[in-house]
């Protein structure tokens, strides 16, 4: 069984009581937050305790994907129920980022609540009965997608991407492929390397076999119907746009 909850869809800043990225996966007595975006943590608190993350995993270092550890990092400095350093599995210049926001003493102290953990295209790692893989994706920082399994269900975050074989091969087969759609129209209206628009993802979708296509990071200034039209007309299995705080169960 696998739990997704959206704690934050929102695409690049935040909208009108829409967070940024983040997504917490659970299954069982462990808990996975995907991505910190800008908000997204107030509603994981809905659902758990920052302490009670088994392991946090960052996409990349773009702000609407991590800014929120540094109140996740406060929260925990100050909680004496803390017993342990919480995983980040995130790129090192992640961790750059937000330790240089910090004072020298708040970065090395930063270090005393998470323990870093180096992740890049390739790497596959355990967390309790999850397995995690991760792909390279396309984007304008080094960002990884991410596959979780565990007892044959699955689903495939994209990151921020703008799409490729490496997509495509970990989403195969997927039961629910969370995907960025940032844009709708023509891609070349666009800059290249990016995102996706709803096109993107549904074609995605199609070439991977995914069993669910949901669409997220959708940007403010993005019409969200059309997105979900050509998302559709790309991609026949069912799709839908993400709404923070929506949970799916995949059992
Ligand atoms: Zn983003
Ligand atoms: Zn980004």
């Amino acid at each position: 069984m696998l739990e997704l909850t959206i704690l934050g869809s929102a695409g690049s800043h935040p909208g009108v009581g829409r967070a940024c990225s983040g997504y917490l996966v659970r299954s069982g007595g462990t808990a996975v937050l995907l991505d910190a975006g800008n908000g997204s943590t107030a509603n994981l608190q809905r659902s758990v305790a920052y302490r009670d993350l088994d392991a946090v995993v960052i996409s990349h270092r773009h702000v609407d994907h991590c800014i929120d550890l540094i109140g996740a990092y406060y929260a925990l400095r100050f909680d004496p129920s803390l017993a342990r350093r919480i995983p980040l599995y995130a790129a090192a210049e992640v961790h750059e980022l937000l330790t240089g926001l910090l004072s020298r003493d708040t970065a090395l102290a930063f270090d005393e609540v998470f323990e870093h953990l180096e992740v890049s295209a390739g790497d596959h790692l355990e967390i309790d009965a999850l397995t995690l893989r991760f792909a390279a994706s396309v984007h304008t920082a080094p960002t990884v997608s991410t596959r979780i399994e565990i007892g044959g269900r699955s689903l495939v975050y994209s990151g921020d991407s703008a799409g490729g074989p490496e997509l495509v091969e970990l989403a195969r087969g997927t039961d629910l492929l969370l995907c960025e759609a940032t844009w709708a129209g023509d891609p070349a209206d666009y800059p290249p390397g990016m995102h996706l628009t709803g096109t993107g993802a549904g074609e995605i979708a199609r070439e991977a076999g995914v069993g669910r296509l949901v669409l997220t990071h959708v940007a403010g200034g993005t019409d969200r119907a059309q997105v979900l039209a050509e998302a559709r007309a790309a991609f026949t299995g069912p799709t839908e746009l993400a709404e923070d705080l929506h949970t799916y169960l995949l059992v």
